[in-house]
């Protein structure tokens, strides 16, 4: 049977509700439990796939193609499971199915409401994974803090969840700030009473507190937590920041998180927690024996969240080559053909990065031909890909205006150009090439060499291809189309045969990259990057 834990925010946002619900998941995986954890979004959007990277970070995209909270990317990363469209949840898709419903008749005569049809379908879909069968244990994650409007049908949910599964089959873990204040050098505990209180009046008592703090707290301070907040002095959990998000595993595991949680839902504690690997990684991550700058091209770089897979596959690629990589960003709004070479002079890698729409793409294109010529190690993304392909047609195949059909309609040289299928889509909602595709790899290529085989998938967002009219050309002037899908012939993959380091995809390998699995393209790229740093020292 099935047992659920759910994880809430109190206080303010920002508290790493994903990242606390991961290294739980990962210590219970550890100890030889089936664990997965799905995240509940109070917003009105079916999904985040047409939300600006600045309004909720990047986007993230599953297997099965749902574009999902960039929550997801971690729980992937930390337990090397994937995850699929019924991991996120929004009330726009849950409002969805119960208006589509009440359409179908299922209603019929009776008055639709938030309680209980909105409350029912909430519940229905906290159960979907944990009915598969494929785990033991669901996280789920509600996304929001407890007190605000929105979250309320999700809390409401929960609390009636949890009267139906009966005693010991669920239990709800409160993130809390115990915020410090320096002018009276204390750390408070009110803030976290009355979030405690806030549930408590919506009919839920939290089994255990997860603390987020800047100081340690004291035997004293947990104590009165404990006693004003109705919980254990055990469930009293310290999380106190942390150098990286890949260290919080091994703190919840010195404060006992997972014993405690197994204890509350009557599970054996089994053995203890297998993080051989964990450790490996993070030893290797702590102690790098060379460093590499990278310098990340894109227009989002004013917000980190944006680029929040790539940013994590550097980590685990550096970790795997033992090399520390600084990822700098740069704005390719700011790129001009005069400063580029001074921008980029101190970089022994460039990635440019995906994204849609005309702004900063000529500092794109401008960055890839500097790189180009230099000899730097370059690494697309997507429409960075995209950029390489028009940076190529402009520069070497001297094919004057040639761009992509979304950003220039009327390019004479359509390099990039929309896919068949897209020209008849009207709604832009989830609508996009989406989720995994196969990809054939030419033998003897340099992506051969990377990935060590030949047939490989990878996840997509995209609507605009490679234009295949003009691959003739390419390949004859020495950009080869060295990843194909078989099916319908897309190039996947753009090498250059005269360059240490020149490979771009037109998929997100970043979205693949797990502590267990450093993706191939990052590993081999930081590994160009370093001996470009050898050699250019
Ligand atoms: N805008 C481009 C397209 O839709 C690239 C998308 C991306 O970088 N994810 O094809």
């Amino acid at each position: 049977m099935t047992k659920y834990i759910f994880v809430t925010g109190g206080v303010t946002s920002s508290l790493g509700k994903g990242i606390i619900s991961a290294s739980l998941a990962k210590l219970l995986q550890s100890r030889g439990y089936r664990v997965t954890i799905q995240k509940f979004d109070p917003y009105i959007n079916i999904d985040p796939g047409t939300l600006n990277p600045y309004e909720h970070g990047e986007c993230y995209v599953t297997e099965d193609g749902a574009e999902t909270d960039l929550d997801l990317g971690h729980y992937e990363r930390f337990l090397n499971v994937p995850t699929s469209q019924a991991n996120n949840i929004t009330t726009g898709r849950i409002y969805q199915n119960v208006i589509n419903q009440e359409r179908a008749g299922a209603y019929l005569g009776k008055t639709v409401q938030v309680v209980p049809h909105i409350t029912d379908e909430i519940k229905r879909n906290m159960r979907i994974l944990g009915e598969s069968g494929e785990y033991d244990i669901v996280i789920t994650e509600l996304g929001g803090t407890v007190g605000d409007i929105e979250s309320l049908p999700y809390i409401e949910a929960v609390r009636q969840f949890r009267w139906e599964e009966g005693a010991n089959n669920s239990l709800v873990i409160h993130l809390t700030l115990i915020p410090f204040l320096a002018a009276a050098g204390e750390l408070k505990t009110k803030p976290t009473q009355h979030s405690v209180k806030m549930l408590l009046e919506y009919g839920i008592q939290p089994d255990i507190l997860v603390c987020r703090t800047e100081h340690h707290i004291t035997p004293e301070i947990r104590r009165k937590i404990a006693q004003f907040c109705n919980v254990n002095l055990n469930a009293v959990v310290e999380s106190i920041d942390a150098p990286s998000i890949y260290d919080v595993p091994l703190l919840m595991l010195k404060e006992q998180l997972d014993k405690t949680v197994l204890a509350k839902l009557k599970l054996p504690q089994r053995n203890e927690p297998d993080l051989e690997n964990w450790k490996n990684f993070l030893g290797r991550l702590k102690n790098p024996t060379s460093e590499v700058r990278i310098g990340l091209v894109g227009k989002y770089v004013e917000l980190p969240d944006a680029y929040k897979s790539i940013t994590e596959s550097f980590v685990h690629a550096g970790a795997a080559n033992e090399c520390k990589v600084r990822v700098v960003c740069v704005h390719s709004e700011s790129l001009t053909e005069e400063n580029v070479a001074d921008r980029l002079s101190g970089f022994n890698g460039v990635l440019v990065a995906p994204g849609f729409g005309n702004r900063g793409i000529e500092g794109k294109i401008i960055a890839i031909k500097y790189v180009r010529e230099h000899n730097i190690p370059f690494f697309g993304i997507c429409l960075g890909m995209q950029c390489a392909v028009i940076e190529f047609a402009r520069n070497v195949l001297n094919l004057q205006g040639a761009h992509s059909t979304e950003m220039d309609e009327n390019t004479p040289h359509p390099v990039i150009s929309m896919m068949e299928e897209q020209k008849k889509i009207k709604n832009l909602g989830g609508t996009m090439r989406l989720g995994s595709y196969d990809c054939e790899i030419k033998k003897g290529s340099k992506a051969a060499s990377i990935y060590g085989k030949t047939s490989i998938t990878e996840r997509h967002r995209h609507r605009y291809e490679f234009n295949n009219d003009y691959l003739a050309d390419f390949e004859n002037a020495g950009m080869i189309a060295s990843g194909i899908n078989p099916d319908n012939k897309l190039a996947e993959i753009v090498e250059l045969k005269n360059h240490p380091f020149f490979v771009a995809g037109q998929f997100h390998p970043e979205l693949k990259s797990t502590v267990a699995n450093p993706h191939p393209l990052f590993v081999s790229f930081v590994a160009a990057a370093l001996a470009y740093a050898k050699k250019h020292v």
